[in-house]
C-alpha cells in the first residue's frame, strides 16, 4: 500500500491536475460502519442484496423489502461521514459521482454530487411517481402515498435504469477531468462501473481488495478509503493547480 500510495502522490505532484472527478461505491462508507453488499455484515436475515433490491422482490413482498430498507436506513441514520468523505469534500469544484444511497458525501460537505442510484431517505409513489423526503422511521410498513398506492424507496434496483441524464453527465465529467479517483467500488455493477473507461488520464483506485476496475487504473492502492484518501487529497491541494 505504501509504495503505491507514494507513487500515486508523486504522479499527482508531477501531473498537477486541474480537475478531479471522484467515483465512489459502498466501500467509501464501510469505514463509517455501513456494510457493503458483498461483506459479511451486509447480509440481513440471510438474504442476499440481489434477492431484495429488485422490482420483482418488491412486487412479491413489499413488506419484506421495506423491513430491509428500514434496517439499512437506521444504520445510515446513525453513521457519520468518515475521513474519506471529509477529505473529498475539501477538493474545490469537484464532482462526486456515487453509487451510494446514504447521502454521506453531502453530509460531509460535498456540494456537487451525482447520486447514480438514488437516495435511501426519499420515497416514490409507485402510481403517481411523486417523490417525497422521508428521513424518519415509518410508523407503519409498507408506507403508502396519500393516493392509496404503495411508496417505494427512491433508489435504483438491479435491472432498473439510472435517473435520466445522470450517467451522461457523469461520463462527460469523467472524460473531461485530469484525474479520476475510484474509491471503494467492486466495479461489477453496471452501468456505473463502465464510467472508468471514459477516462484517459491519471486514475487512482483505493480499495483494500483487487476489483474489476483495478487493472484499468494507473495506480491501485490496496488500503481503506479513510486511510488513503486524505493523503491523496492533500497532494492534490498542495499541487496548487486545482481550479
Ligand atoms: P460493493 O458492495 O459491490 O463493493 C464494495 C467495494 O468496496 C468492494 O470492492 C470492497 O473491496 C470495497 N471496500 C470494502 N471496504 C472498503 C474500505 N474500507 N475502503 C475502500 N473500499 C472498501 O459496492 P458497489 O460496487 O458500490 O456496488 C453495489 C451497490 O451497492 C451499489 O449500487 C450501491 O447502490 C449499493 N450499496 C450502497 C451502500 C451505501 O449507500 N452505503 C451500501 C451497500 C450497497
Amino acid at each position: 500500500m505504501v509504495a503505491a500510495l507514494n507513487a500515486a502522490i508523486a504522479a499527482i505532484r508531477s501531473e498537477k491536475p486541474k480537475s478531479t472527478v471522484v467515483l465512489t461505491g459502498a466501500g467509501v462508507s464501510a469505514d463509517s460502519g455501513i456494510p457493503t453488499f458483498r461483506s459479511e455484515g451486509g447480509l440481513w436475515r440471510n438474504y442476499r442484496a440481489e434477492d431484495l433490491a429488485t422490482p420483482e422482490a418488491f412486487a412479491r413482498n413489499p413488506l419484506l423489502v421495506w423491513e430491509w430498507y428500514e434496517w439499512r436506513r437506521s444504520l445510515v441514520r446513525d453513521a457519520k461521514p468518515n475521513a474519506a468523505h471529509l477529505a473529498i469534500a475539501k477538493l474545490p469544484n469537484t464532482l462526486v459521482v456515487t453509487q451510494n444511497i446514504d447521502g454521506l458525501h453531502q453530509r460531509a460537505g460535498s456540494k456537487e454530487v451525482i447520486e447514480l442510484h438514488g437516495n435511501i431517505f426519499r420515497t416514490r409513489c409507485v402510481r403517481e411517481e411523486t417523490r417525497s423526503e422521508a428521513p424518519d422511521p415509518f410508523e407503519n410498513l409498507p408506507p403508502h402515498c396519500a393516493c392509496g398506492a404503495l411508496q417505494r424507496p427512491d433508489v435504483v434496483w438491479f435491472g432498473e435504469l439510472l435517473p435520466e441524464g445522470a450517467f451522461e453527465r457523469a461520463a462527460r465529467a469523467v472524460r473531461d477531468s485530469d484525474l479520476l479517483l475510484v474509491i471503494g467500488t467492486s466495479g461489477v455493477v453496471f452501468p456505473a462501473a463502465g464510467l472508468v473507461s471514459f477516462h484517459n488520464g491519471l486514475s487512482i483506485e483505493i480499495n483494500p481488495q483487487p476489483s474489476a476496475v483495478s487493472s484499468s487504473c494507473t495506480f491501485a492502492i490496496t488500503a481503506s478509503a479513510a486511510e488513503a484518501t486524505p493523503p491523496l487529497v492533500e497532494a492534490i491541494l498542495d499541487a496548487g493547480t486545482h481550479r
